[in-house]
């Protein structure tokens, strides 16, 4: 017997900054200044991440290109494994990413990429916390409650035996 299974999953959008809450917008901020240090030669696209801690602790970080184009990595990553090396412990609560080329901040917010998604859901998985996700753009701001609404039915440790602690 063949059954239709609906998923949906609801985002706040925001048109300003200053419409955020304290910590929101200074975690926005925070990605926004990262941007800056983005290594991107090769494409441009700066893109700055900022992960908030439970502590309230943030660590930024941004996306390093590479010559060797597969061995680059994104801001969202970069950020999370700053956070998981150097504050064991300390789970992420919130991420925020903007990004910007030669023009400016994007107008419309970018979004995690898959490998980013995965990443962050385990993060979730694991801490069993959800990771609030804050997209900035220059147009609009989005905030979604949880990484898991944005990879539903995604692969997870308990997909090949294995069980989180
Ligand atoms: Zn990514």
């Amino acid at each position: 017997m063949i059954k239709t299974k609906n998923l949906s999953f609801s985002y706040l959008e925001y048109e300003e900054i200053e419409e955020l809450n304290d910590d929101d917008r200074e975690l926005l901020i925070s990605a926004m200044k990262s941007a800056a240090n983005a290594y991107a030669p090769y494409s441009e696209f700066m893109v700055g991440a900022a992960v908030r801690l439970e502590s309230g602790t943030i660590v930024n970080g941004t996306n390093i290109e590479n010559g060797a184009f597969p061995s680059g990595i994104c801001a969202e990553r970069s950020a999370l494994a700053g956070a998981a090396s150097n504050h064991p412990g300390d789970v992420p609560v919130a991420l925020a990413v903007a990004a910007k080329n030669s023009n400016g901040f994007t107008g419309d917010p970018v979004s995690p990429c898959g490998n980013c998604r995965q990443v962050i859901s385990e993060e979730e998985n694991r801490n069993h916390k959800p990771v609030r996700i804050i997209l900035g753009g220059k147009r609009n701001i989005r905030i979604i409650n949880t990484a898991s609404d944005l990879l539903p039915l995604c692969f997870k440790m308990e997909s090949h035996g294995f069980t989180h602690r």
